[in-house]
């Protein structure tokens, strides 16, 4: 393994969190955020509903909105029969709208909506500072009680020739595994092991987030551990170790003490929200920055944007978010202060 040195500083975003929809085709064990359409609290946000928060968030001085979905919720006759009633044909073509209703109010855009194809991408490359999808394993954990059983978009082709086309396009994106969800070691290895390969290829990764999984109340997983610290730390360690050096490891400080995991090699504390919560983790409260700052001793904070400084040196933003990404970057590619 590498030598893992200290990073200089580890950089956060501050953004904003909302959770389009919680319709999904897919079940995953250990999933506490998708509804079924009969659901009480299942849910279409509105564009009136959504407006409020984004500007809640640009006057907390947040620079992202992350848009995020079930996937494919098309599958479901009813969100269908939602989405239509509120004059769109398709998840991808209300999203378009909602990232440019967000960029003018300041925000830039990075849209999780699961897979998506070319097409789709394409609509949303101008719209989005960066997208994400997480590949989260390449192990097929579909069998019968298996974190993957019956979800057909948790097939890890289809997750790897996503993240591709977006390699393809150019897209500065994040991607990464979930941890504890029934993979072995191997898997994770060859799962970090793919994203390096497609980065070799694209150079599109900006960041893998090395997931903890935590369990949740009322799913099949609830009863399933969440991995040790040390686990977490080796996956950290792999991560690092693996990954090209331009691709930066991230850690959620709500889910984990990421302390002990920025001296294995992370150096990124994720999107971390003022005024919004996690709403895949709802138990788990964003800290501030100030306790961020606490919670990484003395290695410095710095604000990034959701687009990573290399890409805005290359110039890999489309023309929508243009205006924005030059108005809130500094010389460095970093939030300007
Ligand atoms: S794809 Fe996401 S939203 Fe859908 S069931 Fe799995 S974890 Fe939940």
């Amino acid at each position: 393994m590498k030598d893992v040195k200290m990073p200089d500083f580890v950089t956060y975003c501050r953004n904003v969190f909302v959770p389009v929809t919680n319709i999904c085709r897919n079940k995953c064990g250990y999933c506490g955020f998708k509804r079924k359409p009969d659901d009480e609290d299942a849910h279409l946000m509105h564009i009136e509903e959504i407006i409020p928060i984004l500007e809640n968030g640009k006057r907390a001085g947040c620079t992202e909105v992350l848009f995020t979905f079930g996937e494919y919720a098309e599958e479901v006759v009813e969100y269908r029969e939602w989405l239509q009633d509120l004059g769109y044909s398709s998840t991808v073509e209300y999203v378009a709208e909602l990232c440019e209703i967000a960029i003018k109010i300041g925000l830039l855009p990075h849209t999780n909506a699961g897979i998506l194809d070319s097409s789709r991408l394409k609509i949303l490359k101008p719209l989005n500072a960066s997208l994400g999808l997480m590949l989260e394993t390449t192990a097929k954990l579909d069998a019968p009680d298996m974190a993957h059983n019956d979800c057909v978009g948790k097939d890890p082709a289809l997750r790897l020739d996503a993240i591709k086309a977006a390699g393809k396009l150019k897209i500065p994106f994040t991607t990464g595994i979930l941890v504890g969800i029934g993979e072995t070691l191997d898997d994770r290895i060859n799962s970090l092991q793919s994203i390096a390969n497609i980065h070799e290829r694209y150079g599109h990764i900006q960041e893998v987030i090395i997931q903890n999984f935590m369990p949740k109340p009322n799913t099949p997983m609830s009863k399933h551990k969440p991995p040790a610290k040390q686990e977490m730390v080796q996956a950290v360690l792999l991560a690092r170790d693996i990954l090209p050096e331009d691709v930066t490891v991230q850690v959620a400080p709500n889910l984990i003490d990421p302390y002990l995991l920025v001296q294995s090699g992370a150096s990124d504390l994720g999107g971390i929200s003022p005024t919004t919560i996690d709403w895949i983790n709802p138990e788990a409260e964003w800290p501030s920055v100030s306790n961020l700052q606490k919670m990484v001793k003395s290695v410095q904070l710095r604000e990034r944007l959701p687009i990573y400084p290399q890409y805005i040196k290359k110039g890999w933003y489309g023309n929508g978010v243009k205006e924005l990404v030059e108005k809130l970057a500094d010389g460095d590619g970093y939030r300007k202060t």
